[in-house]
């Protein structure tokens, strides 16, 4: 097979560079080990014709204009902003942590005057930040930190916040106001169609062919390409030769209500100190379906299956950097992605690095275009 550029992976990462490509004139081949296109933000019917995300609840939001323009020419959107609720002390209660979730978990009335003062009360500052204890801990406390977040962190990651870096738990921000929604981004809206259908149309070029069920391991030897864009795991791109790099994995418990018609009040509630399981998504929240019964999921992390999460800790980091100076040598071969980056993208982020990737590509290439 000869093409002027291989992509292995057709999430958001390797859909994105594909098109981008092709849109500039190359032919471009997509290759996915699994079945369907769309990486882990794939979505489909289940047997009951509910929508639902196999591998997880996916959510969309970000703050970059042109990232949200660049999707909407393959998609139309379904404004839709995410409220999660932890179950803590056996009430339901918001997160990230407002005004509303101090004042019921400690019988309080504070308000946007006070709040400040009572954080300030119960933190614990910490100098200099560098794990996610640290970051908890220093903005709300001892307390707040062991109801909400150590439990949840050591059931997603298998490892204490003390030996996770910052970056994991300042994702979720402390609030001093009312704000209940889970990301406060210019845009939150969830394809109109679903994610599938989306990554249909960005795939949809005269230019890109699309194999499934398709292993670069197996076939790289059949494809003669003059660059390949690689969104795998990037240790198992070097038969793992430094050793595994940690990803994180979960195992999706999939369930079908059929006579119940709303589960739970918000789209996902977080359990950080009670079950084996994380959280619980009900789908119909994010897709707005109509439906007399319901589905949802359930997340169970664990080490070994899919790779879905990198570990940001320093190790991993430094095990990542050895693996990395290998990729900077490459001269046609391309990495990007969350797991080819080993970086905690969300999808808009995803996007991101594969538009930048694509001015690389073609560069190489020796694009016109790319000057
Ligand atoms: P992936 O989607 O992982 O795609 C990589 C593809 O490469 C896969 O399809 C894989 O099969 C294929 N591949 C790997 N190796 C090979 C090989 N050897 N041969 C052929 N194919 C191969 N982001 C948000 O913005 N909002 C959210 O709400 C959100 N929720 C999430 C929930 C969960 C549970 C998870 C795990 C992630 C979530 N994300 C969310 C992050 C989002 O999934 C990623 O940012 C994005 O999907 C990553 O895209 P990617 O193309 O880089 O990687
Ligand atoms: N987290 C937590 N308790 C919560 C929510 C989040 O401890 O109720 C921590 C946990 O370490 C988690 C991280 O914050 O992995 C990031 O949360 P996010 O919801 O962004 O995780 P994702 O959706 O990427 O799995």
């Amino acid at each position: 097979m000869k093409t002027d550029v291989l992509v292995v992976g057709a999430g958001f990462s390797g859909a994105v560079v594909a098109r981008e490509l092709a849109s500039q004139g190359a032919d471009v081949l997509v290759i996915d080990k699994r079945d369907h296109v769309g990486g882990n933000a794939h979505d489909r019917l289940d047997g009951n014709g509910i929508r639902i995300h196999p591998y997880g609840p996916h959510i969309f939001h970000t703050n970059s204009r042109r990232i949200f323009d660049y999707l909407s020419r393959f998609t139309d959107w379904r404004a839709y902003e995410h409220r999660v609720l932890a179950q803590v002390d056996g009430q339901l209660v918001p997160i990230p942590i407002n005004i509303d979730t101090v004042n019921r978990l400690y019988g309080l009335e504070l308000d946007e005057s006070t709040i400040q003062e009572f954080f300030d009360r119960v933190r614990e500052p910490r100098d200099p930040i560098r794990t996610s204890e640290d970051v908890v801990v220093n903005a709300v406390g001892q307390d707040l930190y062991l109801k909400f977040f150590r439990g949840y962190t050591r059931k997603q990651w298998g490892l204490d916040p003390s030996q996770l870096a910052s970056s994991v738990a300042a994702r979720i921000p402390t609030r001093t106001n009312r704000d209940d929604r889970y990301f406060t981004d210019t845009y939150q809206a969830m394809p109109k169609d679903g994610y599938s259908a989306m990554f249909s149309r960005i795939l949809d070029h005269s230019g890109i062919r699309v194999e499934l069920n398709a292993d670069f391991f197996q076939l790289r030897g059949d494809v003669d390409a003059r660059h390949v864009v690689y969104t795998g795991p990037l240790d198992a791109y070097y038969r793992h030769c430094y050793g595994r790099l940690p990803y994180r994995s979960l195992r999706f418990e999939h369930e079908h209500l059929p006579t119940v018609e709303r589960y739970q009040r918000v789209g996902t509630v977080n359990y950080p100190n009670d079950h084996r399981f994380t959280r619980i998504t009900e789908f119909k929240h994010l897709t707005g379906q109509s439906h007399s019964g319901t589905s949802i999921v359930r997340e169970y992390p664990q080490a070994e299956g899919d790779p879905y999460y990198p570990i940001p800790r320093r190790e991993n980091e430094i095990l990542f950097q050895r693996y990395d100076s290998l990729a900077r040598e490459e001269k046609m071969v391309t990495f990007v992605g969350r797991l080819a980056q080993y970086r905690y993208y969300n999808m808009d982020q995803c996007v991101g690095a594969a538009l930048k990737a694509s001015e690389y590509v073609l560069q190489k290439l020796g694009h016109p275009s790319a000057a």
